[in-house]
């Protein structure tokens, strides 16, 4: 019998690293270059977006339609910045993460993915200069669908393909800093696990209610016997 394993899709922002908002600045810039539109994004729901989504709000205000054309014209705008950003920018790796992916991807029983808000691009280009891209096989990106919640599914079937197990429902750990990370484990059927390292407070992600909710996760072993028992 193949042996049971367990599935983690970790969010990128606030959850593993902060990149004192170069993704933000990023969007900015592209939308200046590509539109010749100076808005400071006052009012855009960042934090658990996709992409995509925020994309449509920055277009709305200014009558651009979101067509696939112009979608992907701000993209590679915003990519090119990021790349320019991110070492312009003072974030971090959020506490307890190097360890704790360290630990996680020395264990067969653990399969490490991407779920995230993120085009893959701009996943790729954050993860890989604060080191921690390569502790991620797969992922699911804004690419996958401009909905959060339709993400789950994605990641779980790449995680299947990839690795020829089986992950049911109870084995599969949706992390992330914000009430939508919480919403999207949900509307999957699967593990919700809150970690206030993000723009959201433990109280108000306690509201939402998940399966597990950590200040951090610096306490690697605490951690890793919280979720997974051993
Ligand atoms: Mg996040």
């Amino acid at each position: 019998m193949a042996q049971r394993k367990k599935l983690l899709l970790f969010d990128i922002d606030g959850t593993l690293l902060l990149t004192g908002r170069a993704g933000e600045h990023a969007l900015r810039l592209a939308l200046k270059e590509r539109f010749g539109v100076d808005d400071d994004l006052t009012g855009i729901s960042f934090a658990g977006s996709t992409d995509g989504a925020i994309a449509r709000q920055m277009f709305a205000p200014h009558k651009i339609p979101p067509t696939p054309e112009n979608i992907a014209d701000l993209f590679d705008g915003y990519v090119r910045n990021l790349a320019l950003e991110l070492p312009r920018r003072e974030g971090r790796v959020l506490p307890g993460i190097l360890e704790l992916l360290e630990v996680l991807h020395g264990r067969e029983d653990c399969v490490l993915g991407l779920l995230t808000g993120n085009i893959e691009r701009g996943a790729e280009l954050k993860l890989s200069h604060y080191g921690v891209w390569d502790y991620f096989e797969f992922g699911a990106f804004a690419d996958d669908h401009v909905d959060r919640n339709k993400l789950g599914p994605v990641a779980h079937s790449r995680a299947v393909e990839k690795h020829g197990a089986r992950f049911g429902p109870e084995d599969v750990f949706v992390l992330g800093d914000t009430p939508r990370d919480i919403d999207c484990a949900r509307a999957a059927g699967f593990v919700a696990v809150a970690i206030a390292t993000g723009s959201c407070g433990k109280e108000a992600l306690a509201a939402h209610k998940p399966d597990f909710l950590f200040e951090d996760l610096s306490d690697t072993q605490g951690v890793i016997r919280t979720l997974l028992g051993s």
